[in-house]
């Protein structure tokens, strides 16, 4: 049975309570952020606690709790629930006050849940590659903040789905973003090309971690947005997630991309990634 944080207190999770008044529940009112377990440990905790400050801050939400009193809380749920690969889940809302659209009164405190989830690295997906269904990213224009309210990432990932795909390529207007989940890069030309880090995506630590790689490898990374069109004539493509990691895709709305294969490019990086893991974790 596994334990649940939630404002202060640690609970199986069978006896949670939330507030059916919860800002959360109601409008999405509310930030959140998934941080990976490899090896019992927290991976880049600072940096998604650190998004999460600046999520919160963005929607004039003050946590309740410091990025350290954070990490101490994703620590204890590893050693509780004995995670060895997996991740920890925390969100915060609003708090609960009766419905009415405007901020509740100073006296409503935010609501912070977190708890810690067991699962292994996607090793199939990784290996082999996914497809993508390109879908038009009808999303509001403040992508940049982590947020709860993930109606039309909802429904990118579905339409995905009931297509076989892993995966959603969202595109304004023709003009890719990112994934309903993920951030999207494609290679040409052995250079690697990703939409800019503005308020229409959400800036992916991995993303980060993937753009300082390819610094250390040498490898040339242009952050400008391609279009669809343009993504169907990468040399590669793949996708980026602190769950997907590095995710090849062989192709996107059926064609094949580098012949269905994952490219030497993203091999390349999934092999510093996973060389990079042991390096973070040790705080290097
Ligand atoms: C969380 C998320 C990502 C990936 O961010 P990571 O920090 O790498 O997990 C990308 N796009 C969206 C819309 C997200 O919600």
């Amino acid at each position: 049975m596994s334990t649940y944080f939630k404002d202060g207190q640690y609970t199986k999770q069978s006896e949670m309570k939330i507030s059916v008044d919860d800002r959360g529940y109601y409008f999405g009112d509310g930030v959140y952020e998934v941080i990976k377990v490899y090896n019992s440990e927290l991976f880049t905790a600072r940096e998604h606690l650190e998004r999460l400050v600046q999520s919160a801050n963005k929607i004039k939400i003050s946590l309740p709790y410091t990025v350290d009193q954070f990490i101490d809380i994703a620590n204890e749920l590893i050693a509780s629930n004995q995670i060895t690969v997996g991740h920890i889940y925390i969100q915060v809302t609003r708090g609960a006050a009766p419905r009415a659209h405007q901020f509740p009164g100073t006296e409503v405190m935010p609501v912070v849940v977190a708890y810690a989830v067991s699962n292994p690295r996607p090793v199939q997906a990784i290996t082999n590659g996914v497809a993508l269904k390109s879908v038009e990213d009808v999303r509001w224009l403040r992508c940049d903040i982590k947020s709860l309210n993930l109606l039309g990432n909802v429904l990118a990932k579905q339409e995905a789905h009931e297509a076989d795909c892993v995966e959603a390529l969202l595109h304004r207007n023709g003009t890719v973003t990112e994934g309903s989940s993920s951030n999207m890069f494609g290679v040409k030309n052995g250079v690697i090309y990703t939409h800019p880090a503005t308020n229409l995506i959400l800036n992916g630590i991995t993303r980060q971690v993937v753009l300082k790689l390819c610094k250390e490898q040498g490898i040339e990374v242009v952050e400008e947005s391609f279009s669809l069109e343009e993504s169907m004539d990468m040399d590669e493509f793949f996708f980026t997630s602190t769950t997907a990691e590095i995710t090849p895709v062989t192709s996107i709305d059926g064609k094949l991309i580098s012949k269905g294969e994952p490219g030497l490019v993203t091999l390349k990086l999934q092999e510093a990634f996973t060389l990079e893991i042991p390096l973070i974790l040790a705080g290097k």
